[in-house]
């Protein structure tokens, strides 16, 4: 996933390889390298502004640059600053000891909010807590009906109302039924849109005040670049976010998406989502995966 990125920064270290001691010309090729190949891996201006700063700082440092073999420092310090600028860890869904913990998705349309309803469902299966799921997305006529396909494979209760055309409703009454079914937790998968308007926003913001979810996660779809970088931007304005869980990361996705969309919103990544079954849901790790750009 992460191809033109780590060609990148592989040609960036490559060409400072093997040449020994450098000169700060040399460490500012290198870094220059490092620099295009985020921009083109679509990894944010701002981002790259910032990752850069940090970056060059400590590369074009004495240290560095009379250490014996400094290509291999500045794979270190690309290595600690991607972990730095991806974190920090938090896949934790925190779960109340008492009463239904709310989990409120929101996202795009074609995000993959309705997926990852099944698969937060199945990860909370493995640990023996059944999870009841509120569509909430009555935008789309099909999304209900694809709830309950995934309420029927998985098992698990799916609350909807044929008739409400208000998602408000629809969620307050979902998790009154959840409370008095002694569910642990409720996920409310909620309307998108193909792009931003201020009627989902609007929309979305009201369920998060009325219904006072006590986690809300942000779905973006990781092959979409910088349009998912926007999208989270806006969503962040709009909505307390908690975390966000980026999918597709089993395709093609530059990978810059996710280097950013944490930046912009200030949330941990909880976890990213790599096909499309129910198991393909992993818990980000920085570490991991700043490895994996760096391979
Ligand atoms: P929603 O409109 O946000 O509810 O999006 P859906 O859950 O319906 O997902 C849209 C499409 O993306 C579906 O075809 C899903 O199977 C697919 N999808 C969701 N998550 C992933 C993922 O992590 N990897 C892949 N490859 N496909 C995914």
């Amino acid at each position: 996933m992460f191809e033109s990125l780590s060609d990148g920064l592989q040609s960036a270290f490559k060409s400072l390889s093997g040449k020994g001691k450098l000169t700060e010309s040399n460490m500012r090729d290198g870094l220059e390298i490092v620099q295009k190949s985020m921009l083109e891996a679509d990894v944010s201006y701002s981002v790259v502004q910032d990752f850069m700063g940090h970056v060059s700082e400590k590369a074009l440092g004495k240290r560095v640059l009379l250490s014996l073999r400094p290509h291999e420092e500045l794979v270190r310090i690309v290595h600690d600053e991607l972990i730095s600028i991806l974190g920090p860890v938090d896949s934790s869904l925190h779960l109340k000891s008492e009463g239904p913990t709310v989990i409120m998705l929101c996202g795009l349309q074609g995000s993959g909010k309705t997926t990852t309803c099944g698969k937060l469902s199945q990860l909370l299966k493995e640990q023996d807590i059944k999870p009841m799921l509120v569509a909430a997305d009555l935008q789309r006529p099909a999304a209900i009906e694809q709830l309950h396909v995934i309420g029927r494979q998985l098992d698990i209760p799916v609350y909807s109302e044929a008739d409400n055309k208000d998602p408000v409703k629809v969620c307050q009454n979902g998790v009154a039924k959840a409370k008095a079914e002694g569910a642990r937790v409720v996920i409310l998968d909620t309307a998108g849109r193909l792009a931003i308007d201020d009627e989902l926003m609007a929309e979305l913001a009201k369920i998060d005040k009325k219904v006072g979810p006590d986690q809300v996660y942000l779905v973006v779809d990781g092959m979409t670049g910088q349009d998912a970088v926007n999208s989270a931007g806006a969503f962040n304005d709009a909505l307390e976010l908690d975390g966000v869980v980026m999918t597709k990361l089993d395709g093609d996705a530059r990978g810059g998406a996710l280097l950013s969309v944490k930046h912009v919103t200030g949330v941990p990544i909880k976890f990213i989502g790599t096909g499309e079954h129910f198991d393909a849901l992993e818990p980000f790790r920085p570490e991991g995966m700043a490895s994996r750009i760096l391979q």
